[in-house]
């Protein structure tokens, strides 16, 4: 099974060492949570000995659980607050590792998938890691949950062409937006902070994300 990485516990400390605190991760909740939660048990059987590696994977449906790296980026971009009594909102559950590592740092992490099947996996490998305060909710996330605004953070992990605007609604003063933005393959990593009225925007990084679907998003044939 690990034919490569024989030790998934050694393969996860030498990712956090090597991929994470030796690049700009610095936010101990970060490495910790990265360090804590096993990445292999999200991913599929056969690209188990692939799990710890530096790059995206697929999970089926045309989809991918994104490069540690970048998970671990866009969960220090939220600068959630440190009382962790934060709500947290992910658009593109996927395989549910990033909500994964999200649930470590809030006190409830809502998730929106649009694939039902996707939305289902998810679920139960957050169950069977005893991951019980993530919700995983199947809807157009182009939305956001209103029922459940505002926000102490809200990502996406799927490319918007533009910044979906119910999302900056439902973002609770000072907290932050992290979405992809941009051409379909290649984007801009957005920090959007709503600072009372205003609306703060910032670039972080050069990113390719799968599309984000649905009414704010890219359509199928697009
Ligand atoms: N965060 C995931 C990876 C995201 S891949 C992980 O940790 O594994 C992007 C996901 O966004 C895919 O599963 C895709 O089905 C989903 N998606 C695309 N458009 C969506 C939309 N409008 N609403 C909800 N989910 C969407």
């Amino acid at each position: 099974m690990f034919e490569k990485t024989p030790d998934p516990e050694q393969a996860r400390a030498d990712m956090v060492a090597h991929q994470l605190a030796s690049r700009d991760i610095t936010d101990p909740r970060v490495l910790k949570a990265m360090g804590d939660i096993p990445r292999h048990r999200f991913v599929s059987d056969d690209l188990l000995s692939a799990a710890y590696q530096d790059r995206p994977l697929a999970i089926g449906f045309g989809q991918t659980i994104s490069q540690p790296y970048i998970v671990a980026y866009m969960t220090q971009a939220l600068a959630l607050p440190t009382d962790e009594q934060s709500v947290v909102l992910e658009i593109g559950t996927g395989s549910g590792y990033q909500a994964a590592i999200l649930s470590q740092l809030a006190a409830k992490v809502y998730t929106i998938e649009r694939v039902p099947e996707l939305a289902e996996r998810a679920r139960k490998i957050l169950h069977s890691l005893e991951i019980f305060n993530v919700e995983v909710l199947v809807s157009d996330g182009g939305y956001g949950c209103p029922d459940h605004s505002p926000y102490d953070g809200i990502l996406v992990t799927a490319a918007a062409p533009h910044v979906p605007p119910p999302l900056t609604v439902q973002l609770k003063n000072n907290a932050r937006l992290i979405v992809p933005v941009g051409a379909k393959g290649y984007q801009d990593l957005v920090c959007i902070q709503r600072q009372g009225d205003r609306l703060r925007e910032s670039r972080l990084a050069p990113v390719a994300f799968v599309p984000l679907r649905g009414e704010h998003g890219w359509q199928t044939d697009d």
